[in-house]
């Protein structure tokens, strides 16, 4: 039997196993998806905002300022890049001056540093920012994130610490018993003491199998653009419109490898599974955009994807035990800001939550860190030569966009956290994260991923169960 099990390998499920596995606990994480971190937590802003929005008092808020105070410390832990470059709300007409007042209060009830801006300081900053504007507010502590690190890296350490993972599980029912719980999948079942719902999008479903809820979770998509790292300088902060009943508007940023985001648009959608774009949506984000950054390049433009923010009814994180049973704990509806929230939000529930129906007794031995990673482009030139020179996979480029080199790939494949899928390994390395997106290496990386696994390319899959790029060998016995 397991004494925890944690439902949902998002960025909440990864920091929950992440601060439990400091403890002598068998854990265990179940996930219906082929890779950790593969729904909302791949598919957001990777803003780590710094909490001058949410509302003072409310989960929202206070997970938020303790998530972001954590995110330089967990970072420099897990080797995940991040940039503490500040964010900048935006007032472009006078009668918004009094809102960027307002939010400026808002965000000293939160604790967050915050000042104002006027137009001279703003243009200084941001020199390709819309000429009209009128002022904004400076939140220094705001930044970015990489958020498919963040995910991995903590599972990475988790796993380092013992954590066990099982992935292509969807939870389907879950049983109560005296002593614990059973909880079931497709093909098997699975015993624990204590069971998190950390399912995201469907934590709502989850939490019916227990007992009968009075809240919902509500899908709503935000939809962006990717631009290529094409020149450094476009926008040197995260800049925000006003906030709106929406939620944070359409923001401009760059983001830890260079690329730009603009976007999201905030639609609430029946399918909790629709992650489709489409043209007048994301028209309408364009020219959101270009009112706060009139010359977006929007031709060097490589990509475009959807995210599903897991709104729920009660307008505020529900994380807390289910009513009829303390060792059923709800982490659910985990919206913006979650993505920075998830350190703070593991060690409350790890600490606070598991702590008071298990007891906790820290291990003799665990791992803060993980390995170093190797990164042969941040290198000086010399080094990177004797790197080379030693280990000559680091001079072999696969993804020649991202600059991603063979050592790294083989150095990711080797890790605690498997990489079953193509874009399990892009989201690890940026291979195929490019202009070309992934034209050049998928090849290489098809081939790389089916020697690792002692299997054959056609049964590499891009991303979910039985999706092979390779459907069939074409040249048969050298024909
Ligand atoms: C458009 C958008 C912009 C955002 N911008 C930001 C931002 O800039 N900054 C920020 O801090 N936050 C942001 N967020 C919010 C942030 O992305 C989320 O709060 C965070 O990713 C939630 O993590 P999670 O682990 O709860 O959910 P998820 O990442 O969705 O993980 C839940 C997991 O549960 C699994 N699961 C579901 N049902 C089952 C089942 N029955 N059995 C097994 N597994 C199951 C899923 O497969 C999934 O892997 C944004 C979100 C969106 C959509």
């Amino acid at each position: 039997m397991e004494d925890v099990i944690i439902i949902g390998a998002g960025a909440v499920g990864a920091f929950i196993a992440r601060s439990l596995s400091v403890y002598e606990l068998k854990v265990l994480v179940l996930d219906k998806e082929n890779d950790v971190g593969d729904v909302t937590s791949m598919a957001n802003s990777a803003i780590a905002h710094s909490g001058y929005d949410p509302e003072p008092g409310t989960k929202k808020a206070i997970f938020n300022v303790a998530g972001n105070k954590m995110m330089p410390t967990v970072c420099r832990e897990l080797d995940v890049p991040y940039g503490k470059i500040g964010t900048m709300t935006i007032a472009l007409e006078d009668s918004q001056l009094k809102t960027l007042e307002d939010l400026k209060l808002r965000a000293e009830k939160n604790g967050v540093e915050a000042r104002l801006m006027s137009h001279d300081e703003v243009i200084k900053a941001e020199p390709n920012i819309n000429p009209e504007v009128k002022g904004a507010l400076l939140c220094p502590t705001g930044g970015i994130v990489n958020p498919f690190l963040l995910v991995a890296r903590a599972f990475e350490n988790a796993m380092d610490n013992g954590v066990k993972l099982a992935l292509n599980e969807e939870v389907t029912g879950i049983e109560s018993k005296k002593d614990g719980f059973v909880v079931k999948t497709k093909d098997n079942e699975y015993e624990a003491k204590v069971v998190i719902n950390a399912a995201g999008l469907h934590s709502d479903d989850v939490a019916k199998m227990i007992e009968p809820i009075s809240w919902s979770i509500n899908p709503r998509k935000g939809e962006y653009y990717v631009l290529d790292h094409y020149a450094p300088g476009l926008v040197n902060h995260v800049l925000f419109p006003l906030p709106s009943s929406k939620g944070k508007g359409v923001l401009v940023t760059t983001t830890t490898s260079g690329d730009y985001l603009v976007g999201p648009s905030s639609e609430f959608v029946p399918s909790k599974d629709d992650v489709s774009t489409d043209v007048m949506t994301l028209e309408d984000v364009k020219a959101q955009a270009k009112s706060l950054v009139p010359n977006i390049p929007f031709n060097q433009q490589i990509r475009v994807y959807a995210g599903l923010r897991a709104t729920p009814s009660t307008h505020d994180f529900i994380i807390e035990p289910a009513k009829s049973n303390s060792k059923f704990i709800n982490v659910a509806g985990i919206e913006s800001p979650g993505l920075v929230s998830s350190p703070a939000i593991g060690e409350y529930v790890a600490d606070k939550l598991v702590g008071a129906v298990l007891p906790l007794k820290k291990k003799a031995h665990y791992e803060t860190k993980v390995r170093p990673y190797v990164k042969p482009l941040t290198m000086p030139l010399e080094e990177r030569n004797a790197l080379i020179k030693e280990h000559p996979d680091y001079g072999m480029m696969v993804c020649q966009c991202e600059k991603v080199s063979l050592g790294e790939i083989k150095d990711v494949m080797s890790r605690s956290l498997p990489v079953y899928s193509v874009k399990a390994l892009k989201k690890r390395t940026r291979a195929g994260f490019g202009k070309c997106q992934g034209g050049f290496c998928q090849p290489s990386i098809v081939r790389l991923l089916a020697e690792y696994y002692h299997t054959t390319p056609d049964k590499v899959n891009y991303d979910k169960l039985n999706s092979p790029l390779v459907v069939e060998e074409v040249k048969k016995e050298g024909k």
